[in-house]
C-alpha cells in the first residue's frame, strides 16, 4: 500500500510539471491517477464494487464518496461506502433489482447486496439562499441535483469531499481534501460560521472526527464551535440521539467526550450530567470516564456494548442527586429512585430521545443499585436471575472503582455469581444482621418462608 506521505512525493513532482494546487481548484480539481495513490479494489467491498460498476455500464458516472474514501486513503478499513452518481435516484433503482428509494427531504437510494447496503445519492447542489435557509440560517429544504462539483463543495468537511472514480479509478479533489487529510487537517469547506448555522450538527461531526481518526481541527473550524455549540438545542432529539451514539460506539468515547465537554458541547447535549461536572475533575477517574474506556475496551475487543448502560453511566449523577434529594424528603429508596430518573429521563430525552428500549433498561441498571444491597433470604438468589443482573452488577462494580464505598459489597457478588447453590446459601447466612424490620407480609399472599 503507497503511504500518504508516497501519494504526496508524486502528487508535487506531478503538479510541478502541472498546475499548482490552487490554481488546480479554480482550473478544476486535482486528479490523481490510479498508480498515485493506495486505494485498491481490494479495499474496497464487493457490493460497493458491483453498484460503481452496474452504474458505469449502464452509462452514468459513479463514484465512491466521503468517508470511505478518507479512512481508505488514511488506511482504515471503512465502515460503510457510499456512492455518488449523477443518475437520478429513479434511474438507479432501475438499474438494481434489490434497492430501495428512501428519504423524504432528499431522496435515496439503498441497494442491497446480502447484509451490506449501500447508499447511492444522485449528485446534489448546493442549497439555493432564499428558497432553502430558514431564518436561522439552517437548510430546510435540500434537494436539488447538481453536477459532481456542486456535490463535493456542499459537503462538510473536505477530506469527507474526496471521489474515487470506477472509470479509471482515480481520485478527484476539488476542495483541497488531499493536501489537508496529508496535513491530519479537518476543515470545513466555505464560510465556516455560515456552514455550522446551515447545519449545527456539523460541530458534532466534526469532534467525531478528531477522536476517532486522529485528526486537527483547522484554526477556524474550531473557533467557532464554542461560539456556535448553542444552536445544537434547536435540533430535533431524534437526531441528535442518532449522533451521541456513533459519538459514544465509536470506539474513542473516552477521548470524544472530553472534548465535547471542551468545547462546550456536552452543556447541550447532557445540561443535567454537565451541570453536575467538577470543573478540574480532568485528571480525576470518575464512573462516567470508567464506563467510556470500558466501552472503548469492549468495542476493540469485539464485544457488544449496550447503549442502555452507556447512558445510565451518562446520566447517573444527576439520578443519584435527585434520589438523594428525595430520600431526604422522607420518600423510601426505591420510590425515591424511580421518581429521580424518571424526572432525570424526561428532562434528558427533550435533548437527546433516548428511546424507551434504552432507557427502561438504564433505569433497571439504576434501581438494580440498592437492591443489590439487600441480599437477605432469598432475595440474592433471586436478583442473581434478574434479566438486567450483569448490567446492574458491573454498573456496581464501577461505582466501587471510582471511589464509592463498596469494594465489600461489590467483591461479595463477585464470588456470588459463581459458587453453587449451597455455597451461596452460606453466603448470605453469614450476612451480619441488617438491623431491619421483618418484611411485612404482602397482602393476599401466604407468610414467606422465616428467612430475614
Ligand atoms: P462515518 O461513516 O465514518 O461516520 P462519513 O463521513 O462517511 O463518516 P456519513 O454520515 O456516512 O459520514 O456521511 C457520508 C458523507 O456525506 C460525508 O463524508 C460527507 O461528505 C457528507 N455529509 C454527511 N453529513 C453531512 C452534513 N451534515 N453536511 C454536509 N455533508 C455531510
Ligand atoms: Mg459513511
Amino acid at each position: 500500500m503507497l503511504s500518504l506521505n508516497k501519494i504526496f512525493t508524486r502528487l508535487k513532482k506531478n503538479r510541478s510539471s502541472k498546475n499548482s494546487h490552487s490554481d488546480s481548484q479554480k482550473g478544476g480539481p486535482l486528479i490523481i491517477a490510479r498508480p498515485d495513490h493506495n486505494i485498491s479494489r481490494k479495499h474496497i467491498s464487493s457490493a460497493a464494487l458491483k453498484v460503481l460498476y452496474g452504474l458505469k455500464d449502464a452509462g452514468f458516472d459513479a463514484y465512491l464518496v466521503g468517508g470511505c474514501v478518507r479512512d481508505l486513503l488514511l488506511g482504515y478499513e471503512p465502515k460503510d461506502f457510499d456512492v455518488a452518481t449523477n443518475a437520478s435516484p429513479e434511474q438507479v433503482h432501475k438499474v438494481f433489482r434489490r434497492s430501495r428509494l428512501i428519504g423524504r427531504r432528499f431522496k435515496l437510494v439503498h441497494v442491497r447486496y446480502g447484509r451490506e447496503v449501500i447508499e447511492v445519492a444522485t449528485f446534489r447542489a448546493p442549497p439555493e439562499i432564499e428558497q432553502h435557509i430558514d431564518e436561522q440560517g439552517r437548510i430546510v429544504q435540500d434537494n436539488v441535483f447538481g453536477t459532481l462539483e456542486q456535490d463535493a463543495w456542499r459537503r462538510d468537511f473536505t477530506i469527507n469531499a474526496l471521489y474515487y472514480n470506477i472509470r479509471d479509478f482515480s481520485i478527484v479533489d476539488f476542495t483541497g481534501g488531499l493536501a489537508d487529510l496529508k496535513a491530519k487537517n479537518i476543515r470545513l469547506i466555505g464560510h465556516v460560521e455560515t456552514r455550522y448555522r446551515e447545519d449545527p450538527v456539523r460541530m458534532l461531526r466534526a469532534l467525531r472526527f478528531v477522536g476517532k481518526l486522529d485528526l486537527e481541527l483547522d484554526d477556524e473550524t474550531e473557533r467557532w464551535i464554542p461560539k456556535l455549540a448553542h444552536l445544537l438545542a434547536d435540533i430535533p432529539a431524534a437526531r441528535l440521539f442518532d449522533e451521541t451514539l456513533k459519538l459514544y460506539l465509536s470506539g474513542d468515547a473516552a477521548v470524544t467526550h472530553e472534548l465535547l465537554v471542551d468545547y462546550g458541547v456536552f452543556d447541550i447535549l447532557f445540561p443535567q450530567a454537565a451541570a453536575l461536572m467538577d470543573e478540574d475533575e480532568d485528571d480525576v477517574h470518575t464512573l462516567l470516564t470508567k464506563a467510556l474506556e470500558n466501552t472503548d475496551q469492549r468495542i476493540d475487543e469485539g464485544k457488544p456494548v449496550t447503549p442502555a448502560f452507556l447512558f445510565a453511566a451518562l446520566l447517573w449523577e444527576p439520578v443519584n442527586q435527585l434520589w438523594q434529594h428525595y430520600q431526604a424528603k422522607n420518600i423510601s429508596v426505591i420510590p425515591a429512585l424511580q421518581k429521580a430518573a424518571a424526572e432525570v429521563l424526561a428532562e434528558q430525552v427533550q435533548r437527546v430521545a433516548i428511546p424507551k428500549r434504552y432507557s427502561i433498561v438504564s433505569k433497571d441498571i439504576w434501581v438494580l443499585q440498592p437492591r443489590l444491597t439487600m441480599r437477605q433470604g432469598k432475595r440474592a438468589i433471586r436478583l442473581v436471575q434478574h434479566p438486567k443482573f450483569r448490567a446492574g452488577y458491573d454498573f456496581l462494580l464501577l461505582r466501587s472503582e471510582t471511589g464509592e464505598p463498596l469494594t465489600e459489597l461489590a467483591e461479595w457478588w463477585t464470588a456470588f455469581q459463581v459458587v453453587a447453590e449451597d455455597e451461596q446459601q452460606k453466603m448470605v447466612q453469614a450476612l451480619p444482621a441488617t438491623g431491619r424490620k421483618p418484611r411485612r407480609r404482602r397482602r393476599g399472599k401466604k407468610p414467606v418462608a422465616k428467612s430475614e
